[in-house]
C-alpha cells in the first residue's frame, strides 16, 4: 500500500463501551489480510502516564518492552495482534503539554503565543504520524480515550478533525456508540446515538462508520434509521452485540463486514481475503474445554478485576493450550490468616500470588505461600508474589524470624528483599522503577529451563526491590534455587523449589507477554501442573 491510512476510534454516550476491543478486533481483521497494523491510545488525563495511578483508579498498568507504563488497552492490542507496542502507542494530555511547554522553554516558538490550536493539536498530530513513520505501518488505528463531549478530550477531537481534512480518503472515523434497550418500552433506542453524532458534528467531525453496542440485534429498519439521522450509509452501521468473550469480537466484526466497509471507505482495492483460521480454532477450543480447574489469585486489589487484566487473560490463553477452563478464585490477601488459609486454599489446584506495592495484605500473601509450599500445591509468584515467597522461605525454612523486604520493614534484621542499587538515589516516583525488557539467563536442569526450553529469555519488569544476594547461598543450600539470573545487573530473576511439584517465583511480569498466538510458557506450564494436581486428587478420591 503506498501510504499509511489513519483510522480514528471515538466513543459516544457512555464510557466502557469497549473501544479498545473494537480497535483491536478491527486491527486483527486487517492484519489477517496481510497488512501491517498498529493501535495507539490517546488518553485525555493530565498524568504523564498511568504509572503513578492506583489500580483502583485505572486498572492494571501495562508495561511495554521499552519500559513505558501504559494504559491496559495496550495489553489488548498486543494480545490480539501479537506485535509489541512501545512508548509511542500511548500518549496522554500530560505528555503532549509537557513537550509543548519544553519546546516553549527552549524558545522554539519564540515570538508566538503558544495556544491549544495550533500548538497542542500540532503536537497531537505529530505523535500520531510519528508512530506511522517509526513502524512503517499500513494502518494506524488511534483510539481516543473518554467520551465525545468531555471537555478534556476536545483537543484530541480537534486534531482528528484537522487530520481528516488534511488526509481526505486516507483517514476515517469510527464512532462507537450505545443503542440502549428500554425494557419498559420493549425497544432499542437510537436517540442517544443521534445526539452523540450531533455532538461530533458540532466539533466538525462526521463519522464514517458507526459501531453500535447493543444487547439485542439491530433490525434493518433500525439500521436505516440510524444511517439516515447520522449521515452514514446503512452498510456503515455495524452491530456490536454483547459477546460472551472478548475473543469473539473479531469474528463478530468480520460477520458484520467491519473490515470490508473500512477498506471500501479508504478506497483500498484488491485487498487479500482475511484468514483468521487460527483465531477461530482458538475460540472453538476456548468454548469447549474438557476440564475445569480452580486457581486462587491472592491479591489486594481484587475488588477491581481490571487490576489483574493481563493475568486473567494469560490464564485464558494457557487454559486453551491445556484444553481446560481456568476458574479464578479471588482471594483477598488482607482476609487470609493462619486460621482460614486451609479452608480457603485446600481445594484449589494452584495459587498465584499477585504483584503489588506496599505493606497492605503482605502477611496474607506470605500465609498463602507457606500453605502451598507445605501442601505441594502448584504456585506462581509474580514480582511482589515472588518476593513474598522469598520472605516466607527465609522465615519458615531458614528460621530467620522477622525476615522481610525493606519496602515493608526498613529495619528488618534479615533484609532478604532489598532496594535495587540503581534505585538508591531515586527521588521522583514517576517512571523511575526498573522498567521494561531485560535478559535473563536460565540455569540448566531447572524447572524454568524445562518450561522455557531456552538458555536466555527476555521478560518485562516493573519494580524497585530485588532478592538480596547476600542470602543466596543460604537459600540455595536449603532448596530454594535461583534458576534465572540477570548477570549484567547481578539480579535474581527466578526462584524455584527443588522439592516441590511446581513452585516458581518470578521478579518479572510474564503476564505482559502472553498473547493468543503465543500463550506464555510459564502460565501454560503452571496450568498444566494444576491439571496434574486435579487428576492426582481425583485418583486419590476414587481409591478412598
Ligand atoms: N513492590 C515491589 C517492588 O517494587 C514489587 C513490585 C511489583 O509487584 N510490580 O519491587
Amino acid at each position: 500500500m503506498p501510504s499509511t491510512k489513519y483510522i480514528f476510534v471515538t466513543g459516544g454516550v457512555t464510557s466502557s463501551l469497549g473501544k479498545g476491543i473494537i480497535s483491536a478486533s478491527l486491527a486483527k481483521l486487517l492484519q489477517s489480510r496481510g497488512y501491517k497494523v498498529t493501535i495507539q491510545k490517546l488518553d485525555p488525563y493530565i498524568n504523564i502516564d498511568p504509572g503513578t495511578l492506583n489500580p483502583y483508579e485505572h486498572g492494571e498498568c501495562f508495561v511495554t518492552d521499552d519500559g513505558a507504563e501504559t494504559d491496559l488497552d495496550l495489553g489488548h492490542y498486543e494480545r490480539f495482534l501479537n506485535v509489541p507496542t512501545s512508548r509511542a502507542n500511548n500518549i496522554t494530555t500530560g505528555k503532549i503539554y509537557q513537550s509543548v511547554i519544553d519546546k516553549e522553554r527552549q524558545g522554539i516558538f519564540l515570538g508566538k503565543t503558544v495556544q491549544v490550536i495550533p500548538h497542542i493539536t500540532d503536537e497531537i498530530k505529530y505523535r500520531i504520524r510519528l508512530l506511522a513513520k517509526e513502524g512503517d505501518f499500513d494502518f494506524v488505528i488511534t483510539e481516543i480515550g473518554g467520551t465525545v463531549g468531555d471537555i478534556e478530550s476536545l483537543p484530541f477531537i480537534e486534531a482528528v478533525r484537522q487530520m481528516k481534512w488534511e488526509l481526505g480518503t486516507s483517514a476515517l472515523v469510527i464512532h462507537l456508540t450505545l443503542i440502549p434497550f428500554l425494557s419498559a418500552a420493549g425497544e432499542l433506542k437510537t436517540k442517544p446515538t443521534q445526539h452523540s453524532v450531533k455532538m461530533l458534528l458540532e466539533y466538525g467531525v462526521q463519522p464514517d462508520i458507526l459501531v453500535c453496542r447493543t444487547e439485542h440485534h439491530l433490525s434493518k429498519e433500525l439500521r436505516r434509521k440510524i444511517a439516515l439521522f447520522c449521515n452514514v450509509s446503512p452498510s456503515a452501521v455495524i452491530e456490536s452485540i454483547d459477546a460472551s468473550s472478548i475473543y469473539d469480537v473479531p469474528l463478530l466484526m468480520r460477520e458484520e463486514k467491519l473490515d470490508e466497509v473500512v477498506l471500501e471507505k479508504l478506497k483500498i482495492e484488491n485487498a487479500k481475503p482475511s484468514n483468521i483460521n487460527d483465531w477461530e480454532n482458538f475460540v472453538t477450543r476456548l468454548k469447549n474445554p474438557s476440564q475445569t480447574i480452580d486457581i486462587g489469585l491472592v491479591g489486594k486489589y481484587i475488588e477491581l478485576k481490571d487490576s489483574y487484566k493481563s493475568i486473567i487473560e494469560s490464564f485464558i490463553h494457557a487454559g486453551v493450550v491445556n484444553n481446560c477452563k481456568v476458574n479464578i478464585q479471588w482471594i483477598h490477601s488482607e482476609e487470609l490468616n493462619s486460621e482460614n488459609v486451609s479452608s480457603k486454599l485446600k481445594k484449589l489446584q494452584g495459587v498465584l500470588v499477585a504483584p503489588g506495592f506496599g505493606h497492605r495484605g503482605i502477611e496474607g500473601k506470605i500465609t498463602a505461600i507457606k500453605f502451598v509450599r507445605e501442601n505441594n500445591i502448584p504456585f506462581l509468584g509474580i514480582c511482589l508474589g515472588m518476593q513474598c515467597a522469598v520472605i516466607e522461605f527465609a522465615r519458615n525454612v531458614l528460621g530467620h524470624k522477622g525476615a522481610n523486604s525493606t519496602e515493608m520493614d526498613s529495619a528488618t534484621a534479615f533484609p532478604v528483599i532489598d532496594l535495587l542499587e540503581s534505585q538508591k538515589k531515586v527521588k521522583n516516583k514517576g517512571g523511575t522503577m526498573r522498567l521494561g525488557s531485560f535478559p535473563c539467563s536460565i540455569t540448566h536442569d531447572s524447572l524454568a529451563h524445562k518450561i522455557y526450553d531456552s538458555d536466555v529469555i527476555k521478560e518485562r519488569h516493573r519494580h524497585r526491590f530485588e532478592f538480596n544476594n547476600d542470602f543466596l547461598s543460604e537459600f540455595e543450600s536449603a532448596g530454594m534455587i535461583a534458576s534465572g539470573f540477570n548477570s549484567e545487573q547481578g539480579l535474581v530473576e527466578i526462584v524455584e523449589l527443588n522439592n516441590h511439584p511446581w513452585f516458581v517465583g518470578v521478579q518479572f511480569h510474564p503476564e505482559y507477554k502472553s498473547t493468543v498466538e503465543k500463550p506464555h510458557p510459564l502460565f501454560v506450564s503452571f496450568v498444566g501442573a494444576a491439571l496434574k494436581q486435579l487428576s492426582t486428587k481425583e485418583k486419590q478420591a476414587i481409591e478412598n
